[in-house]
């Protein structure tokens, strides 16, 4: 399979960057208090929205929020690994319930946002007046998204914009094979949409992760966790050259160890679908 047959569908809080931005910013402007306040009383989504206003009537600008941006934390080897995995040709996407403004000022921060083709985000953007406002993904106030799935929130169901991407690929000649990254809650019913062909890398100890263990039968892809800035790019970069080398073609991929899930037996096996000397071996999961 050519590497531009692999989509690798990117979360973006706790997956390419090791925070929630929102906490982030909110937390780095001193106005945590406050967003704990209203958080009981208004969606997550909505009251983004509103610490915005706040921050903008009390004299914040959108280049404060941006510098506070720029320096979230986010792991060099995932800086690479997101780079590499462009340069080697596959098609890179973000599916993200954070923001285009915190998102797009992040990834041109630090050189990223060339690599992706598509992110699908809420939108936030600069009104006339320099107010940053940021809006559903979905607007629940007219309609539901119509998944009703406790761990899908009511601006965004990534498993609705994962069956989007999942259309427009069917359209392309070649069969496409996703590899999807995420930590979260929302991250779980995208996995739930991914085919037998397909990856899913939960971040692990993380609530995705927990949620695929308890719910192993459900998924039809196969997993592979990580737990680190390193992990991210091995086991990424080196399921990529796995798959690029799948149909027999030697591309001298150096495949090493991967770390797969089976956390019914409590051990990680790779299946054994090709004779491939190289392939890992199984190790135990830590619990
Ligand atoms: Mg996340
Ligand atoms: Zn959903």
């Amino acid at each position: 399979m050519a590497a531009s047959d692999i989509v690798v569908i990117f979360d973006f809080d706790k997956t390419i960057i090791d925070c929630d931005s929102d906490n982030w910013v909110v937390d780095e402007l001193g106005a945590t208090e406050l967003f704990n306040q209203l958080l009981p009383t208004m969606p997550w989504n909505s009251l983004m929205d509103r610490m915005m206003k706040e921050q903008h009537s009390q004299g914040t600008t959108v280049e404060d929020i941006a510098a506070v941006l720029k320096r979230t934390p986010i792991h060099l080897q995932i800086i690479e690994a997101i780079k590499s995995a462009h340069a080697l040709g596959c098609d890179l996407k973000i599916v993200s319930d954070a923001n285009t403004f915190f998102i797009d000022t992040i990834l041109e921060h630090h050189g990223l946002q060339e690599c992706f083709s598509e992110i699908n985000t809420n939108p936030g953007f600069v009104d006339e007046q320099g107010r940053l406002r940021i809006f559903p993904h979905h607007d629940f106030t007219k309609s539901s998204h119509g998944c009703d799935h406790p761990s899908c929130p009511p601006n965004m169901c990534k498993g609705i914009v994962i069956e989007k991407i999942q259309a427009s690929l069917s359209m392309e000649d070649q069969k496409k094979t996703i590899i999807y990254l995420g930590d979260g809650l929302g991250d779980f019913c995208p996995s739930l949409k991914l085919g037998d062909g397909d990856y899913v890398m939960p971040r692990k100890d993380f609530p995705v992760w927990d949620l695929i263990c308890k719910n192993r039968s459900l998924i039809k892809a196969q997993i592979y966790e990580w737990s680190d800035g390193e992990e991210f790019k091995s086991v990424l970069l080196r399921l990529i050259s796995r798959i690029i080398s799948i149909d027999g073609i030697n591309t001298n991929a150096n495949i090493g160890q991967l770390y797969s899930v089976d956390c019914k037996l409590n051990t990680m096996a790779l299946p054994a679908t090709t004779g491939h000397e190289a392939f890992p071996q199984a190790l135990p999961v830590l619990h």
